[in-house]
């Protein structure tokens, strides 16, 4: 299974450019993406509401497939759903059907014969929710919670409501992503917004052995030395080293690693004073980031939990704005056609 990265959008944006599925950044405009943060940012209120619900998703059955663990991820999807008014499935992927053999098609043809609206979807493997979006019945929406090494959009979309929330905007910004690039599907989707809303610059510090081949065709500069990195940065984005995807030794030690590219206070004081720190989690500390500055003042990394609802809740209301939409317009044109 491989995404059709050339042409992702005939298949996540309907005619009129909303989004229908969520699958990737790759395609999707500066103007879309200010959409999301905005429409994130009207949720934002909900959560501090003593009754954190609104009804745009009454009635709707939404679907939570994970094929891969997440606990930041998932948890933050289902209170975004539940907070829509939407009726919310947690698939244990462990004890279904799939480890009974059955393929990811038929348990999808199940669920979806339960009537679901949205499938909210982790899998191990890039290009899986870009497949399931290709062959799911029309009308129900498919969204990315991160794929492989691929994409995990909704992800990159807290945290530039993050940096926005703290930095105001985005231009002039510099923005360093630090650690493992080479099996992140974070670094990915930050890489591609923060190109489309604007920021300066974009650096990723890491060692040869963490670095794609191509890395600088992402749209990024690349440091080796994390001294350099850090001067003048207005945000720095700590990754983890993700062990389940490496292959091979590629590190000497987490130790050496720690002292060549681990966030210390002695690091973070290189850069601007008002610099914050993010992490998607989950945080390693001692081995990516030192816990004096993971807990100091100038992290914001669980703000940007906070804001995993409200970014959730706007992509999923999206999503299902964008089907109906759809479904009218394909019945209005079927209609003049005297078909329906
Ligand atoms: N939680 C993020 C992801 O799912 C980052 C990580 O696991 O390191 O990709």
């Amino acid at each position: 299974m491989t995404a059709n990265a050339a042409s992702p959008n005939h298949l996540q944006l309907t005619r009129d450019g909303q989004l229908r599925h969520f699958l990737t950044l790759d395609g999707l405009g500066r103007d879309l993406l200010t959409d999301i943060l905005d429409t994130a940012d009207s949720f934002i209120e909900v959560g501090e509401r003593s009754i954190k619900k609104v009804p745009l998703l009454r009635g709707r059955t939404v679907v939570n497939l994970f094929f891969e663990s997440s606990t930041r991820t998932r948890s933050t999807f289902e209170l975004a759903a539940k907070r829509l008014s939407a009726d919310v499935l947690n698939l244990d992927i462990n004890t279904s059907a799939t480890s009974k053999g059955e393929s990811l098609s038929d348990t999808l043809l199940n669920l979806e014969a339960m009537a679901s609206d949205m499938f909210v979807v982790r899998h191990a493997q890039s290009g899986a929710p870009h497949f399931i979006a290709e062959s799911v019945t029309p009308g129900v929406a498919i969204i990315n919670a991160g794929d492989g090494r691929h994409a995990h959009p909704t992800q990159a979309m807290l945290d530039m409501l993050t940096i926005r929330q703290h930095k105001g905007a985005f231009e002039g910004l510099k923005v360093a992503i630090v650690g493992d690039i080479l099996h992140s599907r974070v670094a990915r989707s930050q890489i591609r917004a923060l190109n489309e809303l604007g920021a300066e610059q974009i650096r990723v510090i890491a060692p040869g052995t963490l670095l794609p081949s191509d890395v600088e065709s992402l749209g990024c500069t690349v440091e080796y030395d994390m001294a350099r990195g850090m001067k003048d940065l207005d945000v720095v984005i700590m990754l983890r080293l993700q062990k389940e995807r490496m292959e091979g030794a590629l590190l000497p030690s987490e130790r050496e690693f720690y002292r060549l590219y681990g966030l210390s206070q002695d690091k973070l004081a290189l850069a601007h004073p008002e610099c914050i720190v993010m992490h998607p989690g989950p945080i390693n500390r001692g081995v990516e980031i030192e816990s004096a500055v993971a807990d100091g003042p100038q992290s914001v990394i669980l703000n940007q939990v906070t804001n995993g609802i409200a970014i959730r809740m706007a992509v999923m209301s999206m999503a299902m704005g964008g089907q109906v939409a759809d479904r009218q317009q394909k019945l209005t044109e079927l209609t003049e056609r005297g078909l329906a």
